[in-house]
């Protein structure tokens, strides 16, 4: 018998995201601290481990939407076959990436079902690309995004904005919505774990509207429920363009998202310091669902419980804040 995941401020979750492995192949300084330690293989979910649990949730639960995370997913050899199995849910499927290897898996990803990727790129330059990510590589993740363009995927680019950094390159992402039917969503700069974040860094929505509304003219789209990101168009393009803004504006208050880490630890909002490990107790044959629900009910009104991210704010932010960094909690 069906049972809603409902907590205790009345959201319904619909939502999983499932990180599927904790390493990737580009080094970003907003997500991965310089000393980060990876999981030992036989502590990273089996595919048989990651469909036991993503079923039960979905037939159970009635989740109906899952984002396939990392890490990097790709890096993972059986990638494609935990898209297959997620797309045999009848779920509406997604996977985050920074393409590196896209180009690679991509027949493979179309045939086990994927049409939605959320794409990582934070720079138009190079040599900026090097700089945030710690490799080289912008060539190889432009040329997968036209790839998965052109294959018909429908390809979101999500852009890390960090003044200082790359908060110049605003028009350019816009630019890109001109000649693709793309949807770029620019992020506010978010604190976690190890990435150095500062509220001065944060180049806010109220900054990126204004910077694009100076040059274009923009109208606003009905958002979807439940949506992190407030979507735009600039009149007449094809694309379009979003600002998820939970530094400066946060979007709590219909949240229906929760998180499966590589490990199997399950976390209900992407701030949360409080976890519960499914898979150990799914390896000791137990019955997960009491624990699934009660990881629900205690659920915080909003940001995991953290201070709202204001300046005066910042240092009770930094003290609080969970020690998993953005590479282990997933996109
Ligand atoms: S901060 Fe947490 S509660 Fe708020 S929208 Fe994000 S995941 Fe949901």
């Amino acid at each position: 018998m069906k049972k809603d995941l409902v907590d205790t401020h009345n959201r319904t979750h619909r939502s999983l995201r499932i990180s599927i492995v904790d390493k990737c192949d580009l080094r970003c300084t907003y997500c991965m601290p310089e000393d980060q330690h990876f999981l030992k293989r036989e502590e990273l979910m089996t595919r048989e481990e990651i469909a036991t649990i993503a079923r039960l949730f979905v037939e159970r639960y009635g989740i109906t939407k899952i984002r396939l995370t990392g890490g990097e997913p790709l890096v993972r050899p059986d990638a494609v076959d935990i898209v297959r199995d997620m797309s045999r849910l009848g779920v509406s499927l997604g996977l985050t990436t920074n393409a590196m290897t896209l180009d690679k898996h991509l027949d493979g990803l179309i045939a086990a079902g994927l049409k939605n990727i959320n794409i990582s790129l934070d720079t138009f330059d190079a040599e900026r690309f090097k700089k945030i990510s710690r490799r080289d590589g912008f060539d190889k993740v432009h040329a997968s995004i036209l790839l998965a363009l052109q294959r018909g995927l429908r390809v979101k680019v999500n852009m890390v904005v960090m003044r200082g950094v790359n908060d110049d390159e605003i028009l350019r992402f816009v630019e890109f919505t001109r000649d693709h039917d793309v949807h770029v969503r620019f992020i506010e700069f978010m604190p976690f774990a190890g990435n150095h974040w500062g509220r001065e860094r944060v180049y806010t929505y109220a900054e990126m509207l204004g910077h694009i509304n100076s040059v274009h003219t923009v109208e606003k789209l009905n958002d979807d429920p439940h949506s992190t990101a407030k979507a735009y168009r600039v009149s007449g393009w094809p694309g379009t363009f979003a600002v998820i803004s939970t530094v400066t504006e946060p979007f709590c208050g219909d949240c229906d998202r929760l998180r499966l880490t590589a490990e199997g630890k399950m976390r209900n909002c992407l701030f949360t310091r409080e976890e519960t490990d499914l898979l150990s107790a799914l390896r000791r044959g137990e019955d997960i669902a009491p624990l699934i629900e009660a990881n629900v009910l205690a659920k915080h009104a909003m940001l995991g419980g953290l201070p709202l991210f204001k300046p005066e704010k910042q240092e009770e932010v930094l003290h609080d804040l969970s020690e998993r960094p953005m590479v282990s909690i997933g996109g």
